[in-house]
């Protein structure tokens, strides 16, 4: 049934080029009919994606299928046809509508029998589970297993995940709860792949704030010089861009070595837009400059309604310096909680840059934190006009560096504007706490 493409085994003859390393390649085959109905995000490869091309299989190709026996069949037929290794995620469950044991059976022609292990262990769980007696039969049919498989304990479910080998490819088919994918995917599948693949693939990731995707590659054109063998990724999203390098495979260099060529190289070309690298976040940058400096924070916010507050929050000992967040949305609240002048709104508006560094000043001096933040603007769609449309937000940022304030003219829904306001207030932060060249 299956015929085999053998190249992708043998690293020699992988494509030529950045990524020509990662000769260990994989399919993914998500199963079930509420990914195909858009109810439920396909988060299991999303998961899988990043997890088995950590461990030295690069993913190049993936399939979501209906809970069709036969149409799953197909799907795995072909994946195994292309590629030594086949991941399928889906369609375990003890209810009817769970068929991939079925497909996997057809398309490997392997017939599917009773396993009294894996059917003692399901009895066993449903006791301890305080299930009725007997267990409904439904449940057997977890226990059906095609012939030659060797099934994976399931350490957090009653499913377990199931390998097969047929020619040169390996089947895994595991369960479709994430937490029971992600566990068997991590005890069995991972180890499976470092212990084969040439070796395991690493990123490095600068992280941008405040220029566009174009002008930032413009700034890098000469990166393939620069850094050969490296393969580059412009990733915009969440009010900024990542540029995600993939490391090579190369010279003898270590991971740390590739690393900080890539740094350095990435650092000199984008200057001050570059906040972070990896996992960092503004608003866990921010936080550290605010502990160097032993300095606390406070913000006052009217159009994001608290949501620089709550990032703010998001990282774990932010009390360290977080003083207080304000959401001050009426004129009376600017006024009574940030000590914004009342005559100063009625003059400028509340939108307005005098209101931002009131807000910025007030709030500090009102609560005593060194460093204050201002938001204030339209979110829209409603409230917009021709002065002041919808998109225009002033942020300021009060600190013993000084005060600045930033006038951003952004477009969006009302959540895009909100939200890349918050990222720019942050980025406002960053940089007049940092000694870096104010943004805009
Ligand atoms: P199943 O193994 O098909 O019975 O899946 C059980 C549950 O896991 C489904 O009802 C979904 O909520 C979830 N699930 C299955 N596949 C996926 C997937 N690819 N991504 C995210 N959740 C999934
Ligand atoms: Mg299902």
């Amino acid at each position: 049934v299956v015929a085999r493409g053998r190249s992708v085994l043998n690293p020699s003859a992988a494509p030529a080029g950045p990524g020509a390393d990662a000769a260990f390649v994989c399919e993914v085959v998500t199963i079930g009919n509420e990914l195909l109905s858009g109810r439920t995000v396909d988060t299991n490869f999303a998961f899988l994606a990043r997890v088995l091309e950590a461990a030295g299989a690069r993913v190049l190709r993936h399939e979501s299928v209906a809970d069709i026996p036969d149409a799953i069949a197909t799907a795995i037929q072909s994946a195994m046809s292309r590629v030594p290794l086949v991941v399928v995620t889906g369609g375990l469950g003890p209810t009817p509508d769970d068929v991939t044991r079925k497909g996997v059976s057809v398309a490997l022609g392997r017939p599917l029998s009773l396993d009294p292990e894996i059917l003692e262990n399901l009895r066993t769980r449903w006791r301890a589970r305080g299930g009725r007696d007997p267990m409904p039969p439904n449940n057997e049919l977890q226990a059906m297993v095609p012939r030659g498989a060797t099934v994976l304990p399931n350490p957090v479910g009653s499913a377990p995940g199931l390998q097969l080998q047929h020619e040169a490819s390996t089947l895994f088919v595991l369960p479709g709860v994430p937490s029971e994918m992600e566990a068997i995917t991590r005890a069995s599948i991972v180890p499976w792949i470092e212990a084969r693949a040439p070796r395991s693939v690493s990123y490095f990731t600068m992280r941008t704030h405040g220029i566009w995707e174009s002008v930032l590659a413009e700034k890098l054109a000469d990166l393939p010089t620069v850094l050969p063998g490296y393969l580059v990724a412009f990733l915009p999203g969440g009010g900024g861009v990542d540029v995600r390098l993939r490391l090579p495979g190369g010279d003898g260099a270590s991971v740390d070595e590739l690393r900080a060529r890539a740094r350095s190289a990435l650092a000199e070309r984008i200057g001050p837009y570059a906040f972070g690298v990896d996992d960092d976040s503004l608003e866990g940058v921010v936080g550290k400059l605010l502990v160097a400096r032993g300095y606390h924070l406070a913000v006052a916010e009217s159009c994001t309604g608290g949501l620089l507050a709550g990032r703010i929050t998001e990282i774990s000992g932010s009390s360290a310096y977080f003083e207080r967040g304000v959401v001050c949305y009426s004129n009376g609240a600017k006024t009574a909680l940030a000590g914004v002048p009342a005559s100063l709104i009625e003059e400028h508006g509340a939108v307005s840059e005098e209101v931002a560094r009131a807000l910025a000043r007030g709030i500090a001096r009102e609560s005593g934190a060194q460093v204050g933040l201002g938001v204030t603007g339209i979110a829209g769609p409603t409230g917009g006009t021709p002065e002041k449309p919808v998109g225009t937000v002033h942020l300021a940022a009060f600190a013993p560096e000084g005060e600045w304030h930033r006038k951003l003219a952004l477009t969006g829904t009302r959540s895009s504007i909100r939200d890349r306001s918050v990222a720019s207030a942050l980025d406002l932060a960053r940089r007049l706490l940092a000694g870096l060249p104010q943004p805009g």
